[in-house]
């Protein structure tokens, strides 16, 4: 495909000091020309692929010096775009870089839409469209794991499962082809039923383990919702603050994402805690009192990990039991504060109000059982699961909601199987999920979902 050259600026992760001018397509190389000066006269056109030069942006019109830069060469194929690429890697502020994409635009490039960088990768053929989602998480991601579940992603775990599945499809309705061109051969059309119920409920199996991921997925990209609670006085505002102050706190320049509940992030060893409405938190210290039992079960419902914090100075009281009653069958940690004084507490009565759930002691003063802590929710969350890096994630809303029709359809097919219904009206409802199916990796997909979907992405990309 032949299109026009794009350029955008182009930051790379992590806001370093270095900003990127980005152009790509045909005319790229012979912008730049136009404008950069290496000390040897040597021309871009001239140098060999994927190498890096030395040199100056100069106004061509006033001849003025704009920027020292460093210039990337790759010529298409092998590059993001499949087509030429040239990134101009300015260390000036906002400013010069600014002034180096004027110069490339008043050169003959346009400046990219959101997106459009991915938007030509994928229709030149470089990645497909779960891929090219995939670079869309990346650019917001927030955490390492996070951010590697995104690269999984992107080097195509989904692509390839979901075009097993699809192949497994196809091999199956190749299968009830020949039933219906052969209807009169008993043991083939005997066969088939049993065959294609075995691959339906494979393909079936294989969707479902894929959705189980999903929850995992949108936890690491949305970060699980915490909620501290615990009587007044146990040391809830010191365990939030010593998160927050020992953790980095996680940049939070989502479009998009609400701004009015006041969260705070931060990474617990790869698990993104959104410690949620941490102001309200402060208020309602005593969120039994305050609201009663059965409304702060409904608070306390909707968080993803609840952290009860209990005072190792104290006996076990009245609303320390219901609270540890209220969180009941939830993901939730308990956290014994002030070891640092004298033990009142009993130990082994809190260990049998809470069950399996992992006791923790710490004295938040003395800065002593936070890594403990952090271990804990860490293992909550990863042990068994997350972890392995083999799994494929599905993270996408996209992905899940076409995830979950795809797998009605295929229970369509079973049911009509198991209800004897004509073999031709189970080929509907298979085709249906490999459709579905091909919509994820983009097989299937119209220009307006597309356009939508490269639109999100931030610019430069
Ligand atoms: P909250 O009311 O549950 O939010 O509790 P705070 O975090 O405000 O702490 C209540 C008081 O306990 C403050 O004076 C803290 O300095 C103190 N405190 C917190 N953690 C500890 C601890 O581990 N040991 C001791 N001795 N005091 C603590
Ligand atoms: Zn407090």
């Amino acid at each position: 495909m032949d299109f026009d050259t794009i350029a955008a600026i182009s930051t790379p992760m992590g806001e370093g000091a270095i900003a990127i001018v980005r152009l790509s397509g045909n005319e790229a190389i012979n912008i730049v020309d136009k404008v950069f000066k290496s000390p040897s006269q040597k021309k871009l056109r001239d140098v060999p692929t994927h190498t890096i030069h030395y040199g100056n942006i100069i106004d061509p019109e006033s001849g003025q010096v704009v920027e020292e830069v460093m210039v990337s060469v790759m010529r298409a194929p092998k590059t993001f775009t499949r087509e030429d690429v040239v990134e101009i890697n300015c260390h000036g502020g906002l400013v010069t870089v600014n002034r180096v994409l004027q110069l490339v635009l008043t050169n003959g490039a346009r400046l990219a839409e959101p997106g459009e960088f991915t938007k030509r990768a994928f229709l030149n053929g470089r990645i497909d469209l779960s891929q090219a989602e995939a670079v869309m998480d990346l650019i917001r991601a927030k955490t390492d794991r996070a951010m590697n579940m995104a690269l999984g992603q992107m080097e195509g775990r989904l692509s390839k499962l979901i075009k097993r599945l699809r192949q497994e499809i196809l091999e199956t309705l190749a299968h009830v082809e020949v039933n219906i061109d052969y209807p009169e051969y008993d043991d083939v059309e005997e066969m088939t039923h049993q065959m294609l119920v075995e691959k339906a409920q494979y393909v079936r199996k294989e969707i479902e383990k894929l959705l189980q991921t999903s929850q995992q997925g949108k936890i690491l990209r949305e970060g699980l919702s915490t909620v501290i609670i615990g009587r007044p006085n146990v040391g809830k505002s010191s365990l939030l603050n010593s998160l927050v102050h020992e953790n980095k706190a996680i940049v939070t320049d989502i479009p998009g994402t609400t701004r009015d509940v006041i969260e705070e992030y931060v990474n617990v060893r790869g698990v993104p805690l959104r410690l949620v409405d941490t102001a309200g938190i402060r208020e309602t210290e005593d969120i039994v009192e305050r609201i009663g039992v059965e409304r702060s079960r409904q608070v306390l419902k909707e968080a993803d990990l609840i952290l009860l914090v209990l005072n190792y100075n104290e006996q076990l009281s009245k609303e320390d039991e219901q609270l540890l009653e209220a969180v009941k069958g939830m993901d939730y940690i308990v956290i014994v504060n002030k070891t640092d004084l004298p033990q009142k507490i009993n130990l082994e009565q809190v260990k049998k109000l809470a069950k399996d759930r992992p006791i923790i002691t710490t004295s938040l003063k003395e800065e002593k059982g936070i890594d403990d802590l952090e271990e804990a929710i860490s293992s909550l969350f990863f042990e068994g699961n997350v972890q392995s890096g083999d799994l494929t994630y599905v993270s996408n809303t996209r992905h899940i909601s076409l995830l979950t029709q795809a797998k009605k359809a295929i229970e369509d097919a079973l049911d009509g199987i198991k209800q004897g219904v004509p073999i031709d009206i189970v080929q509907i409802d298979l085709t249906r999920s490999w459709e579905l199916l091909g919509e994820i990796i983009g097989d299937a997909v119209h220009e307006s979902l597309i356009d939508q979907l490269f639109s999100q992405f931030c610019l430069g990309k």
